[in-house]
């Protein structure tokens, strides 16, 4: 699975860089950038609670 991001309802909190620094950074105005590569098995669980803990439910693990 990866992280994509929806632009719209993201608010920049940057909460999910916070999480998971290893899959996601912040762009200058404090957006997520996030690594487009499927997310390493070891890192799934914190992967999970990013989702959960996103205020505006903006970012999102899909299964390719
Ligand atoms: S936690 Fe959600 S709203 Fe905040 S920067 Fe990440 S994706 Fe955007």
């Amino acid at each position: 699975v990866r992280f994509v991001v929806n632009p719209i309802t993201c608010e920049g909190h940057g909460m999910c860089a916070e999480l998971l620094p290893e899959v996601i950074r912040l762009d200058d105005w404090g957006y997520p950038i996030v690594d487009p590569r499927a997310v390493p098995i070891g890192l799934l669980d914190m992967a999970r609670k990013v989702e959960l803990a996103c205020p505006t439910l903006a970012i999102r693990l899909v299964d390719d």
